[in-house]
């Protein structure tokens, strides 16, 4: 199987400025930590803010450090159909007319009427992981969850497509989905999925890499599960499966 990818579900949250806390906490206060995230750098802080819309409000949402040069607001689909917000998936673009986001700390508050989003599911990772799963930075990848948990009732086995790549070296590897995707398809932080589909355009076979022997069998099963077959150093082919593979091109070498 390729390699795993470990799985972060966001919940909703902000990011401010130094000015922005100042109103909301009083000037001068810094951002404390509740909890280290897994990205280096990242936190949890023990600042808690109410998210209020035009059509309902949250009264616990966390602020996440370090500071930003811009204000930064992440909510899932539901939370914005609750709030009564239209925001826009993957980019910070202004709300639409006549809509807005008040946040209330213990000091004041400030009224957000842009740089409000649904995240749009990504995978971080630094530049070795890239190379190892065949990916560079801006690449669109599907991935399947990594094990199928719980009964087949429960279990809610998928692939979600359109997850953007990012690569910095900075970042260690990880996808984050938001809590509605996490809950659509059983997916908790600590998971794991893996990348069945590269923006190249071929479905790596998970089990191929741990395959010695590659026969017709394997090839003809690769040709109807849409397949292509990793070729890796060790493996041994059939004169019959090479033949076949290569009217069908399923081999990446
Ligand atoms: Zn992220």
């Amino acid at each position: 199987m390729s390699k795993q990818i470990p799985v972060g579900v966001s919940n909703r949250h902000l990011h401010v400025t130094q000015e922005v806390l100042d109103i909301l906490f009083g000037p001068g206060s810094d951002l404390t930590v509740y909890k280290d995230l897994y990205q280096k750098g990242e936190f949890a802080s023990e600042q808690i803010v109410e998210m209020i819309g035009p059509r309902g409000k949250f009264s616990h949402v966390r602020i996440l450090g370090k500071l930003r040069n811009n204000i930064q607001i992440e909510v899932s689909g539901t939370d914005a159909y609750h709030l009564g917000i239209n925001p826009p998936v993957g980019k910070f673009a202004p709300l639409p007319e006549g809509q807005s986001l008040t946040i209330k700390g213990p000091k004041g508050s400030v009224v957000v009427t842009e740089n409000v989003m649904i995240a749009r599911r990504h995978i971080h990772m630094n530049s070795k992981d890239a190379e190892e799963l065949g990916v560079k930075d801006q690449d669109i990848v599907f991935v399947s969850p990594a094990q199928e948990k719980g009964d087949k009732a429960e279990s809610r086995i998928c692939i979600l497509g359109n997850v953007l790549v990012r690569v910095n070296d900075n970042f260690l590897l990880q996808m984050h989905i938001d809590t509605d995707e996490g809950n659509a398809v059983g997916l908790k932080t600590g998971d794991h999925v893996f990348i069945v589909q590269s923006s190249l355009g071929y479905y790596e076979d998970p089990k191929a890499p741990d395959k010695k022997l590659i026969t017709e069998s394997d090839v003809r099963q690769a040709i109807l599960k849409k397949l292509k077959i990793h070729i890796k150093k060790g493996m041994i082919i059939t004169p019959a499966a090479q033949d076949l593979g290569k009217i069908h091109k399923i081999f990446v070498y």
